[in-house]
């Protein structure tokens, strides 16, 4: 297919925010769509989203690209850059430049070669690599019409902007093959769940059976999303939204670990789907050892807990684990987990996501052989008694965790989705996850560094960040314990997109939990609200964007602040 076919489709999609106007021309577009692995170019990618191999091309790697193909000098690049703030809009001028200026041929270049060159770039490594990197970009580029520079471009650099999100993809799958019909949608979204591929389930897609859809189904070893959970501020709350009796369960201050085991290969990731089997070699030894079970996959919280006291630690203490591939024995004992398993999907060669929650909780009790500070069965009690819920609430809270979850016994489980049947109630609501998205550089002592942070939250429309306050308490000026400027400033400036005096903005990509005193309208900051003494908390690498605050719980935490409550 050409690809200038697929430019001119996210034209479209660009060109609307309304969903349903989106969703028509999606649907347009897959009709005539005969190539799968164009589905995963319609979000951005180059493989499904599970998949670790990304396209990874820094900005300045884009610039030089841009200047080899246009022959303009990549300071004139820049310059246009911090005029237009957009890399493909810049790429879609300077071709456009060009072809006035030259005989251009017509556009040549097709999806299987756009996909085929992408596709070797993380395969590059060792000496040389940028040099051919350049080059396998430099070709596209350079025989790439405006338009197609544009998507190229933004492609490249991770940042598509069309706006098109899973649910459009599933809502046009279902009205271009089975012509929305009654329950297609649920089923396609069945299928994406289980697939988390979209080229699997777009083949399936076009035999315009249910059969074909059914047929596709949880694989060890390929991380799924993981489900989510919404907030309710007491346990009543909780009661009245699941019924009674329900499920109540220590929510532990840790991170998502999503376990597989086929055998005796055990794979772990986290909630952003990213391998970090490498970081838990005793966890891996854990799951071989206290598992009974040929094959499963295992939903969990991993904890961290003081190496002599034993005593639970908060999250930011073990989040260094997640990403640190060096010196991992040494971490492991310095900052040892304990794995608390509370939800099991698949069993022994069988997906259990249809299963009823009580079902599945008592089969994952009955295969875990309970090991403190290995691994444990999550401690869970069942009950419709709001005494006795709220009890149980206090002492996860003595054992320093966060909270409780309340869980409906009844639910199957949805991979990905924020669902009602599984709820969380913390004491402080005065926490959020945020992105960074600017930042300024210090003066004085902190000269040289990033030191104001710009934080926002998700915005209505699709890819739209607000920005909702600024911090720069809780990071530290020197490398101790914590987070650290200057570790902040190597981290976000590769991420700079434009600078201005001081001011710098930054693309969205590094979240931070922070806490704060109170939510006020303002009218200072784009999403009408601003945090007064936010703080910060810890980076949060497990995280994706997509589950970041956006508006609506923005306001919720503003309207619950107003009401004054306690415990249940
Ligand atoms: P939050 O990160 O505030 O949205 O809270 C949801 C997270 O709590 C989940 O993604 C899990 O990582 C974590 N969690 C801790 N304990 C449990 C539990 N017993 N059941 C489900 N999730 C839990």
């Amino acid at each position: 297919m050409k690809y200038q076919k697929l430019a001119e489709f996210y034209e479209q999609a660009s060109s609307t925010t309304k969903r349903l106007e989106k969703t028509e021309f999606l649907s347009k577009f897959l009709k005539e769509l005969s190539e799968r692995d164009v589905m995963y170019l319609l979000e951005g990618s180059i493989y499904p989203e599970y998949d670790e191999r990304r396209i990874g091309i820094s900005n300045q790697l884009a610039i030089k690209a841009i200047s080899k193909s246009t022959g303009v000098e990549g300071k004139k690049v820049i310059h246009e850059w911090k005029k237009i703030g957009d890399l493909g809009k810049v790429a879609q001028k300077l071709i456009e430049n060009k072809k006035q200026s030259t005989l251009f041929a017509k556009s040549i270049l097709t999806t299987q070669k756009v996909l085929e060159n992408l596709r070797k770039l993380p395969e590059l490594e060792g000496k040389g690599t940028v040099g051919k990197k350049l080059s396998l970009i430099t070709e596209l580029l350079s025989s790439a019409s405006p338009v197609e520079a544009l998507y190229l471009v933004r492609t490249l650099i991770g940042d598509l902007r069309i706006g098109i999100q899973e649910s459009t993809i599933r809502e046009s799958l279902a009205k271009t093959f089975f012509k929305d019909k009654e329950d297609s949608s649920r089923k396609v979204q069945e299928a994406i769940d289980k697939a988390n591929d979209l080229a699997i389930v777009f083949d399936a897609c076009k035999k315009r059976s249910f059969k074909e859809l059914e047929k596709i189904s949880l694989e060890v070893g390929k991380p799924i999303k993981a489900m989510l959970a919404q907030k309710v501020l007491t346990i009543a709350d909780g009661f009245k939204a699941l019924g009674k009796p329900c499920a109540v369960e220590y929510k532990y201050d840790g991170f998502r670990l999503i376990i597989h085991k086929q055998g005796e290969e055990i794979k772990l990731f986290t909630r952003s789907l990213e391998n970090v089997t490498k970081q838990f070699p005793e966890v891996v030894e854990y799951i071989k050892k206290y598992v009974l079970a040929k094959s499963c996959i295992l939903d969990s919280e991993a904890v961290g807990f003081h190496k002599k006291t034993k005593e639970y630690q908060p999250f930011q203490s073990i989040s260094q684990r997640i990403r640190r591939k060096y010196d991992i024995e040494k971490l492991q004992k310095e900052l040892p987990v304990e794995i608390n398993v509370f939800d099991i999907i698949y069993y022994n060669g069988k997906s259990k996501l249809e299963e009823p929650f009580e079902k599945r909780s008592k089969l994952l009790r009955k295969i875990i052989k309970n090991h403190p500070y290995k691994i444990i069965a999550s401690k869970q009690i069942i009950t419709g008694d709001g005494k006795r819920a709220k009890e149980f609430y206090k002492k996860a809270l003595k054992d320093n965790q966060e909270g409780v979850m309340m869980k409906n016994l009844k639910a199957p489980y949805k991979p990905g989705r924020r669902v009602g049947n599984m709820l969380k109630i913390k004491p402080e609501e005065r926490d959020l996850d945020l992105v960074i998205t600017g930042a300024e550089y210090g003066k004085g002592k902190r000269s040289g560094w990033l030191s104001s942070f710009i934080l926002s939250c998700k915005g209505k429309k699709p890819g739209e960040y607000l920005e909702i306050g600024k911090v720069g308490t809780g990071i530290k000026e020197k490398e101790e314990q914590g987070i650290s400027f200057g570790e902040l400033t190597k981290k976000l400036t590769p991420l700079i997109i434009k600078e201005k005096g001081k001011s710098v903005t930054i693309k969205p990509k590094i979240i931070v939990s922070v806490t704060y005193q109170e939510i006020q309208r303002s009218p200072n900051y784009n999403s009408g609200w601003a945090l007064r003494f936010p703080r910060f908390t810890a980076l949060r690498p497990d995280k994706p964007l997509s589950e970041i605050a956006d508006l609506k719980e923005v306001e919720r935490d503003f309207s619950r602040q107003k009401r004054n409550w306690q415990y249940g």
